[in-house]
Order: structure tokens, then C-alpha cells, then sequence
């Protein structure tokens, strides 16, 4: 059984429409088209974008590129950016209903779940403001008497930032403010599903001082709108969060100009649990884990690996406490599973279920797509009996659908852990220390978590190992991913000629 909340239809709604932001000015794209966005959880448009075209993009990078050229922004001191971002924090914070409300409508994620991401991306740009201003280089005063070494942080110049749909505004907060802390100038495409809250952001940057034609933004699909802005020679650097698939592709089109990149991908987390574990947190974990944003998170905990002598007992308890977790209206404040991003992405989600089920895998809670009279919505799903070389227990379903696998060893358990692409994330837990911290040193992922999961801080870094991406977001780094570094290598008195005399 699954608690279901019965969307209500959105009543006296106004359908919002946005523009591009190019150069500081609000403008249609140039081909008259738009996109229209239905809610996920309700089945209506909600908001209407432009359909931007490649010469929108280019005349987006130009502006950026302008901008970058004449110094506006880079020439700033560290402080007055800082402030400016300071301030976009503080306008953020006071417009982050209108936000939350943007994002849970158009991605259909629970709206107490938006407005908690809304609090953690000012805390974001709060942390980038502050980086900011200590952003500094080296000096070497070590290398003789003639010679002083220094090594300069410059802003790495335009930056084509490129988010997707499940974290319309935290996700873009990961990358433009410390974009811009750094002195860079943006071009941003947010996904042609989710566009909202970037564009009042957009809004937003220009109420906080950000001068015309720094951060610019596009809306449209990746092919026409995103791969321009991976392939120009204009662009400096491309900072994506997406699939594998089309982040592989961004590097290659990055590649002909040798552009640097940042790229944040899918992931397949195993969480790892051992029978000394502390069972009843670790089973929330699990449902939070695995069900947090309907499934649709790259950090998902969507790979239970299990003690087998606990196996069966823990997915009972797993079951048991999915069948409490509310599924349904995106804007209920008690809802914790949302709509379905699109009803392909459903139908996608629906065929992993069911290959698992042809496959051999159990079917131990859930295992359907959920009819609640408008929207698209999945039930919780636990499949048991899952084998390592299964497609849902080594690719990314992106739903609320956890699979579970069996060990006998610790080794066992990281050869499992470690047996497929991705290496975003992982769990283990066990009250042994040398346990943890064993899996902890052993499994390949950017973040390991121990005892808890999914949690986060604005100062910890973000990043994945093998196909999980390349390069590493928040922490005391993140400013200088947006940097260059140059090297003054001085010389004191006259030099002396040596060479060709
Ligand atoms: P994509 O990787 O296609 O989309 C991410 C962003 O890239 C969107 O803004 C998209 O634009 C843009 N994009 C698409 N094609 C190109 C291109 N050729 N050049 C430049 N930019 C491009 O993810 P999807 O939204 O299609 O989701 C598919 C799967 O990806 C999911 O099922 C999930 O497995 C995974 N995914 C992982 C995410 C993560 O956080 N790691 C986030 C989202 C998805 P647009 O969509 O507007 O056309």
C-alpha cells in the first residue's frame, strides 16, 4: 500500500511567461517560438519560455564576452563582487517562495523539499561571497636573489553553464555564484522543463548590481541552445550537471577549442550496510535515500548491498516503512514523493521495473506507475533478489525504484560497490570504525557518507569519480574552478647576459 495525496487542480492560475536575458535587457528570441511547461503533478501549462535558437546563444556569448573584455566585473575588487552577490543572497532568501513554488510546479518535486533547497542555496551564495573575497594566488620568495615568483588567480573568462531539471535553482547555485565570486561572466541554459526560477534569478542579479551582460540567459533545448554554447570560441570554460550520455558529448564539442570543463553526471549509490548496523536509522536512510525527489537525483541511494544475513529481515523493515512515505501533490506541505518529470521519462522509469521483474528481480513494494486523476506519478519500489550484472542494479533509473543486492564479505560488498561506471556517491553502515573507514578508503566515490546519508554542506566538495563527472563543486575550490592561473616571474637589477655573448 502506498499513502497517496490526491492532487488539486490549479485554480485562477495564471500561466507565467519569461523572456532571454541578454546583455541586461529582457527579449524575445528571435525566432517567435515558445515552450510551454506543463506541471508534472497537475497536467497543466504553468509556464511559458522562449524557444531560443543557436543566433540567441551567439548573441548571448557575445554579450558575455563583452562584458568579460571591458572589465565591468573582473576589475571589481574581490569586496564589492562579494557584496553584490551578498546582496542577490539576501533577495533570493526574499523572493524564496515565488522560487520554491516555480520549481515545485514545473519539476513536480514536494514543495516543503523546494523550500528547503531554497534555503541551501542562499546559504550557497552566501559561502561563494564570502570565497570570493579571499580569493588570492602564491608568492615565492625562495628562488634567489634576483628572482620573485608570483602565481595570480585570474577569472577563466566566459563561462556556458548548462543545468538540468531536477534541481532547477540549488543546481545553478552550485556553479554561477562561484562563477562570478571568481570574476567571470556567464551564459546559462537551465532545461528547456524547468526554466522558471533561473530566469527570476536573472531578475534577481540585476536588482543586486550584477552589471549588464555578465550573466546572460537562454532558454531552448540542448541540441539548438546548449551545443553552441559547448563548441564556440568565445566560450572559456562549460560547467554541466546532466547525463553521462550528453556530458561526454559536451566534452568532445569542448574539445576543439580545448575548453575546460566541469561536468557532474549520473550515479548509481550504493549504500552498504552491515549486520551491527543501527537498523532503524539506517532504514529511513534507505526510504529517504532512495525515494528523495521521486528517485530523480543523481545522488540517489537507488543500491542497497546488504549483509545476507540480514537481507531479508531489512527489506521487510524497508517495506514496511515505504508504505508510510506520501506520494501525490507536489503542493501538499505533507507530500515527500512528488509527480514524474515527464510521462516518457515515467514510461522509462515503468520499463526498468519491468525488465528487473522479466529478469528474475522481486518485486517487494510498489512496482507501479500510480493513476491519481491528473499528473504522472510512480509508487515506491523495492526490487530484492537484484544481480550485479542486472541493467537496474548498473544504470541510472531516475526514479523512486531501490535495488537490492546481497554480500557475505567486506570485500565482497566494495567489489559490488565498485563494479559499474559511476562513482558519484556511497553509503556504509556499521558501527565499526575500521568497517567504515575500510569501505570509506576502498569504494571509488566522490562522497562517502558513514552512518548518515545524503547530507551536505556548502563546504564540502561534490564531484564524481569515473563517469560520474569530472572536477568537483562547493568546498574552499570551487571559486578557483573559475580561475587561470598566470605566473609573474620577475627579475630584480640587470639581467645578465649569458647566452649568446
Ligand atoms: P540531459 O543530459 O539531456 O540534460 C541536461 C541539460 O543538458 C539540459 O539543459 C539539456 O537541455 C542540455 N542538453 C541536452 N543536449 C545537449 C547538447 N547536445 N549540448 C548541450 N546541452 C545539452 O538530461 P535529461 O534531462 O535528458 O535526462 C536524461 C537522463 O539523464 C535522466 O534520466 C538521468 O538518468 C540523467 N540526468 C542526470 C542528472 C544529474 O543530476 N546528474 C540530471 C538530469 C538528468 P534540454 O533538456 O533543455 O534539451
Amino acid at each position: 500500500m502506498t499513502i497517496l495525496v490526491r492532487p488539486r487542480a490549479l485554480e485562477d492560475f495564471k500561466v507565467r511567461e519569461f523572456q532571454l536575458l541578454i546583455d541586461g535587457r529582457w527579449v524575445d528570441g528571435s525566432s517567435g517560438a515558445s515552450i510551454e511547461r506543463k506541471s508534472p503533478g497537475h497536467g497543466v501549462v504553468v509556464s511559458r519560455y522562449q524557444a531560443a535558437t543557436k543566433a540567441d546563444a551567439e548573441r548571448a556569448i557575445a554579450a558575455a564576452r563583452r562584458a568579460f573584455d571591458t572589465g565591468t566585473w573582473c576589475r571589481m575588487t574581490g569586496a564589492e563582487r562579494s557584496n553584490i552577490l551578498l546582496k542577490a543572497a539576501e533577495l533570493i532568501a526574499a523572493r524564496s517562495d515565488e522560487l520554491a513554488y516555480l520549481d515545485c510546479i514545473e519539476s513536480g518535486k514536494p514543495i516543503s523539499q523546494a523550500k528547503a533547497e531554497l534555503g541551501g542555496a542562499v546559504d550557497i551564495w552566501r559561502y561563494a561571497a564570502a570565497l570570493g573575497r579571499d580569493l588570492h594566488g602564491e608568492s615565492y620568495n625562495t628562488l634567489g636573489e634576483g628572482t620573485l615568483g608570483v602565481v595570480l588567480r585570474e577569472a577563466i573568462g566566459v563561462v556556458s553553464i548548462i543545468t538540468p531539471w531536477n534541481f532547477p535553482f540549488l543546481i545553478v547555485s552550485q556553479k554561477l555564484p562561484f562563477a562570478l565570486a571568481a570574476g567571470c561572466t556567464a551564459v546559462v541554459k537551465p532545461s528547456e522543463l524547468t526554466s522558471g526560477s533561473t530566469l527570476v534569478l536573472g531578475e534577481i542579479l540585476m536588482e543586486a548590481g550584477v552589471p549588464a551582460g555578465v550573466v546572460n540567459i537562454v532558454t531552448g533545448t540542448g541540441a539548438e541552445v546548449g551545443a553552441p554554447m559547448t563548441v564556440h570560441p568565445d566560450v572559456d570554460m562549460v560547467s554541466f550537471t546532466g547525463s553521462t550520455l550528453v556530458g561526454k558529448l559536451t566534452m568532445a564539442n569542448a574539445a576543439q577549442t580545448l575548453k575546460k570543463v566541469s561536468l557532474e553526471l549520473g550515479g548509481k549509490n550504493p549504500q552498504i550496510v552491515f549486520p551491527d548496523a543501527e537498523l532503524d536509522d539506517f532504514i529511513d536512510a534507505a526510504v529517504f535515500g532512495a525515494y528523495f525527489n521521486a528517485g530523480e537525483c543523481c545522488n540517489a541511494g537507488s543500491r542497497l548491498i546488504i549483509h545476507r544475513d540480514i537481507a531479508d529481515d531489512v527489506v521487510a523493515r524497508i517495506a514496511a516503512h515505504s508504505a508510510k512515505v506520501k506520494v501525490g501533490d507536489p503542493l501538499d506541505p505533507q507530500t515527500k514523493v512528488g509527480a514524474i518529470i515527464t510521462p516518457e521519462h515515467l514510461a522509462k522509469i515503468d520499463g526498468y521495473v519491468r525488465n528487473a521483474a522479466t529478469g528474475g528481480a522481486n518485486i517487494s513494494h510498489g512496482g507501479e506507475p500510480l493513476e491519481l486523476g491528473m499528473g504522472q506519478f510512480m509508487s515506491p519500489t523495492i526490487l530484492s533478489a537484484v544481480q550485479p550484472d542486472m541493467a537496474v542494479a548498473r544504470e541510472e533509473v531516475f526514479g523512486p525504484v531501490l535495488s537490492v543486492l546481497t554480500f557475505e564479505t567486506l570485500d565482497e560488498a566494495v567489489r559490488i560497490a565498485n563494479s559499474i561506471d559511476y562513482g558519484l556517491s556511497a553509503g556504509v553502515w556499521s558501527r565499526d570504525f575500521d568497517t567504515c573507514l575500510t569501505i570509506g578508503r576502498q569504494v571509488r566515490a566522490g562522497t562517502i557518507w558513514m552512518n548518515t546519508f545524503m547530507d551536505g554542506a556548502s563546504e564540502l566538495p561534490f564531484g564524481g569519480y569515473k563517469q560520474s563527472g569530472i572536477g568537483r563543486e562547493l568546498g574552499r575550490h570551487a571559486v578557483e574552478d573559475y580561475t587561470e592561473t598566470k605566473t609573474l616571474n620577475m627579475h630584480l637589477g640587470r639581467r645578465k647576459v649569458v647566452w649568446a655573448s
